[in-house]
């Protein structure tokens, strides 16, 4: 069989995700060769192609095997003409869907965290950034010499989920507590992003004990509801030096307040108005005062995969660096409902089913305060059509430690020999692994996958369809390290 090699340079990390596949930080020639000779999947943090690289690429290239390189740069001299180079920068294509153009006002006058316009209305049901990283996946496999395993995405099996939250303008402590019970009531862990002028300290604290996800909804003092005539003003006042810093101090003093009342840790926020001072500005003070995920992008008045995807990612800098805030974009709003009550519902239930056809993780936005009547009944039946789909319901704390936990766990060592798959699952923290599960293709060159073993123990695996395509899934175990699967 022959082998071929592929070459991902440039930061890799929205592959890396998906694929969890040993990758190698440095341009180091002998692991070129090391990792040809093994499995022929190079991943690599910002390749520079050096004049060793370049040699050493050039000299592989008249073996039998052959190289594809991902690079921005479609040209690159000194590379023999028998490597071929798709022209292409995933980093560069993902960060402009999920992060939008600046901010800047929208057509009501209202300066949000970031122009969508860059997704087409006609498209916002397509999660572009997913559909584009999948593709790219999809080439990699099929160019493989083995059939590539991977960790899962979502957890316990599940082929999609979705995240309840509530932001608590305007309520009270009554309004509260009936919601934090319906939630109980209909076993959904929500996540309530609060203001710190809503709720009393006992209020906050009950949300703790009933299990519920309680969060910070961040006020600048900034006004987003500006007057048109005012909005060149409003910008002004906003780029100033000074009252930057102020609004910077003002996320970590609410932080403070809440986590003190509350007697909690705060990770997460939502900023009131989807407000953001620009896309790069805001980001970089989450990272700073250490929170960990935001849900601020997305629309009042729109819904879809407005930001390119329906799963969580790291905020990055102008210059693509990776923050440490996980973004998880909020696809729908209850300020769409009031404006298109039928439509709403049954576009709700559209965009779980397609949920499940991409498999995202959809997060809503409920208003404590429009949660009565007909918006109340739109509520329990959407939460009602999420289970009956199977779609996994947890809070948004939840999947920001899931997405983490998963993100520690590297496949390495792969060996493909007589049709029997090695490899090994490095868990460099020992951490608990329960729900993070594994993908393999179930069919490879005409061979169907027969067993699965973790060290010398048989295990039994679920089989699936992603992308229209079988896989087996199982879960990880957090004891054994080897897995090895055979075809045939
Ligand atoms: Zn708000």
């Amino acid at each position: 069989m022959q082998n071929s090699i592929l070459i991902i340079s440039r930061d890799n990390h929205y592959l890396h995700d998906i694929l969890k596949t040993e990758g190698i930080s440095s341009n180091c020639t002998d692991e070129i060769n090391q990792q040809a000779q093994n499995c022929g999947l190079i991943i690599f943090n910002n390749f520079t192609f050096d004049e060793k690289a370049i040699t050493t690429l050039n000299k592989l290239s008249t073996t039998k095997k052959s190289i594809i390189i991902i690079n921005p740069d479609g040209k690159m001299k000194k590379l023999s003409s028998s490597i071929k180079i798709i022209p292409f920068d995933l980093v560069k294509q993902i960060y402009l869907l999920n992060q939008g153009k600046p901010a800047q006002f929208d057509k009501n006058g209202v300066f949000r965290a970031s122009s969508t316009s860059i997704i087409k209305r006609s498209e916002k049901l397509i999660p572009q950034a997913d559909v584009l990283r999948k593709k790219l996946v999809e080439i990699i496999e099929q160019n493989l010499p083995y059939p590539l395993p991977k960790i899962w995405h979502l957890p316990d099996k599940k082929l999609a989920g979705a995240i309840f939250s509530h932001d608590s303008d305007e309520v009270t402590d009554e309004e509260l507590y009936r919601i934090n019970e319906l939630n109980t009531k209909h076993n959904v862990k929500a996540t309530t992003f609060m203001l710190i002028k809503t709720g009393s300290k006992k209020c906050w604290q009950s949300f703790q004990k009933s299990g519920q996800d309680l969060q910070l909804h961040q006020v600048y003092f900034y006004i987003p509801f500006c007057p048109k005539k005012f909005s060149a003003f409003a910008a002004k006042l906003i780029s100033n030096k000074l009252t930057q810093k102020f609004q910077k101090h003002t996320l970590s003093v609410e932080k403070k307040i809440l986590e003190k009342l509350s007697k909690k840790k705060i990770s997460g926020v939502r900023n009131h108005g989807l407000f953001w001072l620009d896309n790069s500005t805001i980001p970089l003070w989450m990272h700073k005062v250490g929170i960990k995920f935001d849900s601020t992008l997305g629309a009042v008045h729109d819904y879809g995969y407005l930001h390119g995807t329906g799963l969580p990612y790291f905020l990055r800098m102008e210059d693509y660096t990776r923050l440490d805030v996980l973004e998880f974009p909020l696809h729908i709003m209850d300020y769409i409902y009031l404006e298109n009550k039928e439509k709403t519902r049954n576009m709700t239930k559209k965009f779980l089913d397609n949920a499940l056809k991409y498999n995202s993780i959809i997060t809503f936005d409920f208003h404590h305060k429009f949660l009565k009547g007909k918006i109340l009944d739109w509520y329990i039946e959407t939460i009602g059509y999420a289970k009956k789909k199977n779609i996994l319901i947890e809070s948004m704390t939840y999947f920001n430690d899931f997405w983490r936990k998963r993100l520690n766990l590297e496949i390495s060592n792969i060996k493909f020999q007589n049709y029997i798959l090695n490899y090994e699952i490095i868990n460099p923290n020992n951490q608990n692994t329960d729900g993070i599960c594994m993908t393999i293709p179930l069919t490879f060159k005409n061979k169907k996958l027969k067993t699965i073993k973790y060290g010398n123990k048989k295990i039994a695996f679920d089989k699936i369809k992603i992308d229209n395509k079988p896989y087996a899934i199982f879960e990880i175990k957090k004891d054994t390290n080897n897995v090895c699967s055979e075809f045939g």
